[in-house]
């Protein structure tokens, strides 16, 4: 069989990786490129392969470098099957819908801001191609075999990464002999909540596997639930907003989450709390309906509670209008909302409402990436830009770690060290990582393996 690597190579975004096999063309994820606008589009415009000769795709995850590039795949000709779990299936259907709209709003409004001469900025697809490309989605269930043809057979094992995310574990039969390959897609965490930890693999010959935090070892846990409580009672105290700027992916279930836990325990102050985001919001139904694959915490709570995303002082705002009504709302509240990052969306303008104010507090979670007004507010600069004014940053900032849903070089160790316990690994490649991210997981990953590993540059292809 051939391994290509199309995406995701020395890089983090764009995963695609093709695998060819008795005539047969599967491939793992096929992820948008992001970054630099011009070279993301250009790579993600033309694929290197013909789309209509791809006879599945196996997808590991919703997140828009794993799934996003696959409406375009479909516009091009792709009429293959798309293999996922089925809480993926209803993830990825929102987060390709929505990515259809920002691309065709972006189409609509962008070109009045750009130069003279730039090309204009067509959408890669609409959501005619999402509509489309969901109707080849077939979900399977976690843990179960199933036969793709008499010489494959593919089976999805928990990532504990965001809802849905798998393992894909392919067993591949050539010339009599059988072989098995495991993608890892993102890799997450043991003890992350909701999540069901990562499925450690048995023997594999080819292991492709992410290296995004190959380099790194995850900042010490906070304990979120007690920091939230008490960062919750102090602005009940001084009658303050506490802003939270969340992914509508993951995290703002976490955090509901243990909120809700707090409710039931009797411990949360009376304070209203509002997730102020459509796409949160549409995401947390899909939530709702996939309880049955998360962690066994979620299954005990579900005896007494039938729904750990909604408690009594939770709203869900719905329209603008109501989004703009929090703003004249007096006391102490909560407001959940995105993007993550505070880079757009309904975010920025509470926080440009919250920000100059002692009595309130910024609680960021997680990584903020450079350039961001998430990372200034971190940085706790005196002033931040917010809509081209200047804000003097007042309000408290609470900076609460421990919610990376990527595996650090711990959790990696662990994962090589069970797939070496039960038969070890072959030929092992490292994508998803910075250089210097995956070179240093492959000395980490070297004694585990009977070949050297690998890390594939953009195009590289390997009979393996
Ligand atoms: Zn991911």
């Amino acid at each position: 069989m051939r391994l290509t690597f199309h995406g995701a190579a020395e890089e983090v975004t764009g995963s695609q990786h093709l695998l060819e096999v008795n005539g047969r063309r599967l491939l793992f994820d096929c992820g948008l490129f992001q970054g630099r606008r011009a070279e993301a589009r250009r790579k993600n415009e033309q694929f290197a392969f013909k789309p209509e000769s791809i006879d599945a795709v196996l997808l590991s995850h919703a997140h828009i470098d794993h799934c996003g590039n696959l409406p375009r795949l479909y516009r091009e000709g792709f009429r293959g099957a798309v293999f996922c779990t089925e809480a993926t299936a209803d993830v990825a259907e929102i987060m390709l819908n929505d990515a259809a709209k920002i691309q065709m709003e972006d189409a609509r409004y962008l070109p009045r801001h750009l130069k003279k001469g730039h090309p204009s900025i067509e959408p890669l697809y609409d959501q005619k191609d999402v509509h489309g490309l969901m109707k080849l989605v077939q979900p399977l269930e976690y843990h179960q075999e199933h036969e793709l043809a008499k010489d494959v057979r593919v089976r999805f094992e928990d990532a504990g990464h965001i809802l849905g995310s798998a393992i894909t574990t392919l067993d591949v039969e050539e010339e009599g002999v059988w072989r098995r390959v495991v993608f890892s897609g993102d890799l997450g965490r043991r003890g992350l909540p909701l999540l069901r930890d990562p499925t450690p693999i048995g023997r594999c010959d080819v292991l492709i596997c992410e290296s995004t935090y190959g380099n790194r070892v995850h900042p010490p846990v906070t304990d979120i639930k007690s920091e939230l409580l008490r960062i919750l009672k102090d602005a009940v105290t001084v009658g303050g907003r506490v802003i939270v700027p969340a992914f509508s992916l993951g995290r703002t279930q976490q955090l509901v989450y243990f909120l809700n836990e707090l409710f039931n325990e009797g411990l949360l102050p009376r304070i209203p709390v509002f997730v102020d985001s459509p796409l949160s919001s549409r995401l947390t139904r899909v939530y709702r309906r996939h309880l049955d694959i998360m962690d066994s915490d979620v299954q005990k709570i579900l005896q007494n509670d039938h729904d750990p995303f909604g408690f009594l002082w939770l709203t869900y705002i719905g329209s603008p209008q109501e989004s703009k009504e929090l703003n004249s709302r007096k006391g102490a509240m909560v407001i959940i909302s995105a993007s993550g990052m505070c880079e757009g969306g309904r975010i920025v303008h509470h926080l440009a409402h919250a920000i100059d104010d002692v009595k309130n507090t910024i609680a960021i979670i997680g990584y903020q990436a450079a350039h961001t007004l998430g990372r200034r507010i971190v940085e706790r600069q005196k002033y931040v830009k917010i809509f081209d004014r200047d804000f003097s940053l007042k309000a408290h900032v609470e900076k609460l770690n421990g919610l990376s849903a990527h595996a650090d070089v711990h959790d990696f160790k662990w994962w090589f060290e069970k797939a070496a316990q039960q038969g070890g690994i072959g030929q092992a490649f490292l994508v998803h990582g910075e250089k210097e991210s995956s070179t240093a997981l492959a000395e980490v990953l070297r004694e585990y393996c009977d070949e050297e590993p690998i890390i594939p540059t953009r195009g590289d292809s390997f009979v393996v």
